[in-house]
This record gives structure tokens, C-alpha cells and sequence, in this order.
């Protein structure tokens, strides 16, 4: 694995300076110092969170989240740590809130997790909302809907009752707040 080009702890972050094509190799904590001190932002204290929520169904969700500064702007990003996948991107720009960005991200995983969209290998209510989960080699192909993987042949099964239905398919980048919101619709 490689290592931080600052301190030696194992490397998260790896930029390419185009200009000169040299890389660099960083952990979360020395970009973070490194971008901040570049760009003249502050420094929040903690890069990482670990924080647990509760689903529709009751159960508990434990997540770990990342705080990175960009040249560009600041990512918020959050994994679902156990058998569960749910996960979520929030986006701003350079001088946005690091506290406002972390209550997007938890506003918006309270969505993810109120709706359950397949039950038994069909979907519930005629839709369905997750993301798409390509390992990375590329060989192996997922589909994460309620937190879990299905294969593409199992989301093409659970639609043989539906002959006739027509189909939309949609994507989008996964910094933007897509699930569909049950209440508008
Ligand atoms: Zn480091």
C-alpha cells in the first residue's frame, strides 16, 4: 500500500500534477492541512465521524465519514460499515460549513433509510432508487438497493410481473440529492 508522502501512514488521497506529471500520496489528514494552508480556509479539527442511524425497520446503521478539501471544493463522504451498503456524497463549494455539510449528509441518509424499496426480490412501490457498485477490476457488477447488492438478473426478475409497464432509467453523479421524494409525488 502506499504511503503518505508526509507522515508514512497508509495513503488515501493520490493527486497528479498535470504540469509536471509528478504524484503525490496523501492521508486524509496531511491533504486536508496541506489544502487549507494552500487555500487560506480553516481547518475543521476532526476529518472522520463515525455515527450511527436507524432505518424504517428499526435497525441500526453504523457509518464512517470523510471530510476532504479539493483545490476545487469540499467532500463529504460517508460509507456504511457492516453487511449494509448505503452510502452518501455531499458536495459544496470551498468555503462552505463543514457543520451544514454534515447535516445535508445526515438528512439525506435519514431519507435513504425511512423507504424501502424491494421487499422478497420485488419492488414495493414501482420504483426503485440505489447506486451502482462495479468492483475494481470491473468484473463484478452490482446493483445496492435498501443497502444491499443485487445482480442485474435479480432487479431484471423482480420486473416480470410488470409486462407491458413502461421503464425509465436515470442516473446521476453521486454528490447530488436524487432519491425520489416520496411526498411530492
Ligand atoms: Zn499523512
Amino acid at each position: 500500500m502506499q504511503k503518505c508522502d508526509k507522515c508514512g501512514k497508509p495513503s488515501e488521497i493520490d493527486w497528479i500534477d498535470l504540469g509536471n506529471d509528478e504524484e503525490s500520496h496523501l492521508c486524509l489528514e496531511c491533504n486536508n492541512k496541506i489544502q487549507s494552508d494552500n487555500l487560506g480556509i480553516e481547518l475543521p479539527e476532526i476529518a472522520r465521524h463515525s455515527f450511527i442511524l436507524t432505518d424504517c425497520d428499526q435497525e441500526l446503521h453504523l457509518f464512517d465519514s470523510e471530510y476532504i478539501i479539493t483545490p476545487m471544493f469540499k467532500l463529504l463522504r460517508c460509507f456504511e460499515r457492516g453487511p449494509a451498503r448505503y452510502k452518501c456524497e455531499v458536495q459544496d463549494s470551498l468555503d462552505a460549513d463543514y457543520k451544514n455539510m454534515f447535516a445535508e449528509m445526515i438528512r439525506r441518509l435519514n431519507k435513504m433509510l425511512s423507504t424501502k424499496y424491494m421487499e422478497f426480490g420485488t419492488w414495493i412501490d414501482y420504483n426503485i432508487y440505489g447506486h451502482i457498485s462495479v468492483s475494481q477490476e470491473k468484473e463484478q457488477f452490482e446493483i445496492i438497493v435498501d443497502g444491499k447488492p443485487y445482480t442485474w438478473e435479480e432487479i431484471g426478475k423482480s420486473l416480470r410481473d410488470l409486462d407491458g409497464f413502461q421503464i425509465k432509467i436515470d442516473t446521476a453523479n453521486p454528490t447530488v440529492d436524487f432519491e425520489p421524494d416520496k411526498d411530492n409525488e
